[in-house]
């Protein structure tokens, strides 16, 4: 693919490799929680520069821009999804549950959300982590729905 660019007919690979370069703000120490530039409000980031990684994160910080950008310009409360939620819990690390000093662009993972305590959560340690990742999914999507159904801004779901 790469040789049937214009002047790399005769290109030699000597290795298969990427890129990975990510540019990314210091979003705990810069950004108020409805992601605003604290020194500039105006200014607003979304997506991978506000210090998270990936397309499913980069994609839910841009929503969660979009929503509070849409919600402040109709003069509506910003309301930022609960730290149970997928949502909450990134937004909440990069705006201020990371260290300043050392953040770093993270992806979404448990070790975000607020610990559960379940009585059901026994058995094997294998056994037991599984059954923590689905109370917490389970805790999280009954999160959401009720966010989304309080929030000032029509629901993004389509009905069926
Ligand atoms: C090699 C590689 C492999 C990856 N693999 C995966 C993977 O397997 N799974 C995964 O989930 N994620 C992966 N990622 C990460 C993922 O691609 C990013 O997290 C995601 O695309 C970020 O989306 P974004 O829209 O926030 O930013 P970007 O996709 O970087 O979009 C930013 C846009 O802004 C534009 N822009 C920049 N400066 C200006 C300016 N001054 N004016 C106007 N426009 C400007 C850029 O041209 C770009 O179009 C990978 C990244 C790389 C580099």
């Amino acid at each position: 693919m790469l040789r049937r660019i214009p002047g790399l007919e005769n290109a030699e690979f000597a290795r298969l490799g990427g890129i990975h370069r990510n540019t990314f703000i210091n979003s705990p120490k810069l950004l108020d929680p409805v992601m605003r530039l604290k020194s500039e409000p105006r200014l607003r980031f979304a997506g991978q520069i506000t210090g998270v990684e990936g397309y499913v994160e980069s994609g839910a910080m841009g929503i969660l821009a979009g929503r509070f950008a849409a919600a402040e310009r109709l003069g509506l409360p910003a309301a930022p999804p609960p730290p149970e939620t997928a949502f909450g819990a990134l937004l909440g690390h990069i705006t201020g549950g990371a260290e300043t000093e050392t953040f770093q662009p993270m992806n979404v993972n448990f070790g975000l959300f607020p610990p559960i305590e379940d009585a059901r959560i026994k058995g094997r340690k294998a056994a037991r982590k599984q059954a923590r990742g689905m109370a917490q999914c389970e805790r999280a999507l009954a999160a959401c729905d009720a966010w989304l159904a309080s929030a000032p801004l029509p629901s993004p779901r389509v009905a069926a």
